[in-house]
């Protein structure tokens, strides 16, 4: 070494890069149901997860936790995803159904075989103003990156566009929840006029590459970027996929064959998603960074069933795709609310300091419920960022129940709610307005159309078969309280009638 010279500015050591916080990739497919894998979520494996083929969800599994009772806080889009953002509850947020227009009456749907229509909910969605988990997590140093659907906020509104929701960059995400097209030779849905077609994918227009895959290439590349700025990142990846329309992949469609062609296409669409998993895994390790990226995967609703979809590898039809659960998106039944969830390490390192921080027990699974506004306290946890001053939430973290070597896990309330007071559209089991609780096993509905309670013991019938209200006063009497209180205390909104043109009571106390 010669004279002492001017050193450049001391850069972060590998152990300081080690110890920094951990890079976060929140996988959300879009109205992937319980069923719709090849991983068991049920107590046993099921024809579904023998017809369906997600190889990559099933090692994901291997090396992280199962959640057999994850649950989305609606049985529709965008307020799923509202509540994931900002760990509120649908009913405290009021935006309670999905957004496309902001004007609450060219937004309002109702049915000559409803007494009762929506309430005059919050149909812009979210918006700037609103505490968001990427802002947060932007002040905490991450790179934010929002890749694929938004369905945020409505159209024309700030809240259409991410990068006015605290991410830093925006990959093909806006108002609409749909895309026009999968194909790239209809531009994704932009050779026509409408608010469907996907925005900034102009690059692969006519290269025959299906969208799951075009957002995959370009999510790789946004981490890619991230990695070499040599900043942590937290990843929205939310395919499209697998909302309708229903569109075959023609690289696995041929993967299903003797099924209801339209089965097979959704299929194709589901491996499409689980190979986007499979990409992106590999991109972190080839980067070096899958020992300290935290994948958190899960569907913003219960599978579609209600209409569009064919007949079933079990041979049934509309209302059964599903099945162990009864009906599907849009209802109040199990098969509506209830998703996938995985939380696992890219790759486990019990040496990785890291991981050491938020230990993840490889190849378990556990029945504790969670629901979607969960996802924001557990972000935040395993970021680093513990406390949130002054700001009020319905999530709790389930950080802790990822540990499974028998510590002692946090105590959480595992009461739950939903609260849908709209019509979604189709008819079918469980598609009416409601609010629900579970408590336990035990699961109380009440339907403000032809109005009524119904309660279900879960751990005996899984399927919402038996409605034991007359049965069992002395729950009904419980839950229905517990509802009430609950929907005082968020200010939730109860529909309106039709007739009378205001809001109907809360539901009743049972004598
Ligand atoms: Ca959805």
């Amino acid at each position: 070494m010669g004279p002492a010279q001017a050193q450049p500015a001391p850069q972060a050591t590998s152990t300081e890069v080690q110890e920094g916080p951990p890079n976060i990739l929140l996988f959300l497919v879009d109205d992937l149901g319980w069923q719709d894998t090849s991983v068991p979520f049920h107590v046993v494996p099921t024809p579904f997860n023998r017809f369906y083929r997600t190889p990559h969800m099933e090692a994901l599994a291997r090396r992280g936790v199962v959640f057999t009772n994850a649950y989305a806080s609606s049985p529709v889009c965008t307020p799923t995803r509202v509540s994931i953002m900002t760990g509120r509850h649908p009913a405290r947020t009021r935006v309670t159904d999905w957004t496309l227009y902001p004007d609450v009456e060219r937004q309002q749907r109702s049915a000559p075989w409803l007494a009762v229509a929506s309430p005059a909910w919050n149909a812009r969605g979210l918006q700037p103003a609103d505490t968001t988990l990427p802002q947060l997590l932007q002040r905490a140093g991450y790179r934010t990156i929002h890749v694929g659907k938004a369905h945020f906020g409505a159209l024309g509104t700030p809240g259409a566009d991410p990068t006015n929701l605290g991410f830093d960059v925006n990959i093909g995400g806006h108002a609409a929840g749909a895309p026009g097209s999968y194909y790239s030779a209809a531009r994704y849905g932009n050779d026509r006029d409408g608010p469907w077609g996907v925005p900034g994918l102009s690059s692969y227009y006519g290269t025959d590459t299906y969208l799951t895959e075009a957002l995959t290439q370009e999510a790789a590349a946004a981490v890619e970027e991230a990695v070499g700025d040599g900043v942590p990142f937290f990843l929205n990846m939310a395919p499209y996929a697998v909302h309708t329309p229903i569109m075959a992949d023609s690289q696995y469609v041929d993967h299903y064959p003797g099924s209801d062609s339209v089965e097979a296409a959704y299929a194709s669409m589901i491996e499409a998603v689980d190979v986007s998993l499979g990409a992106l895994l590999d991109r972190l390790q080839a980067l070096g960074v899958a020992e300290r990226t935290l994948i958190l995967f899960t569907s913003d609703n219960g599978g579609l069933s209600a209409h569009t979809r064919g007949l079933t590898a079990l041979g049934t039809h509309t209302h059964q795709h599903n099945l162990p659960l009864r009906s599907g998106k849009g209802a109040a039944y199990e098969g509506g609310i209830r998703v996938p969830l995985i939380a696992a390490w890219a790759a486990p390192d019990p040496a990785a300091p890291v991981q050491q921080r938020l230990p993840i027990t490889p190849g378990e699974r556990t029945s504790d419920p969670v629901v979607s506004h969960d996802l924001f306290p557990t972000v935040l946890e395993a970021a680093g960022v513990l406390s949130v001053q002054g700001y009020r939430h319905d999530g709790q973290s389930f950080a802790a129940q990822l540990d499974r070597t028998g510590k002692q896990r946090a105590e959480r309330d595992t009461t739950h709610y939903w609260h849908y007071p709209h019509l979604w559209g189709p008819q079918g089991p469980g598609l009416e307005p409601f609010t629900a609780v579970r408590a336990g096993d035990w699961k109380l509905i009440y339907f403000y159309d032809d109005p009524r309670y119904e309660l279900y013991d879960l751990a005996d019938d899984l399927g919402e078969t038996t409605d034991l209200v007359e049965a069992r006063p002395e729950v009904v009497r419980r839950l229905a309280r517990t509802m009430r209180a609950w929907m005082q205390r968020v200010g939730a909104q109860t529909p309106v009638a039709r007739a009378a043109g205001t809001p109907v009571p809360h539901p009743p106390l049972p004598d």
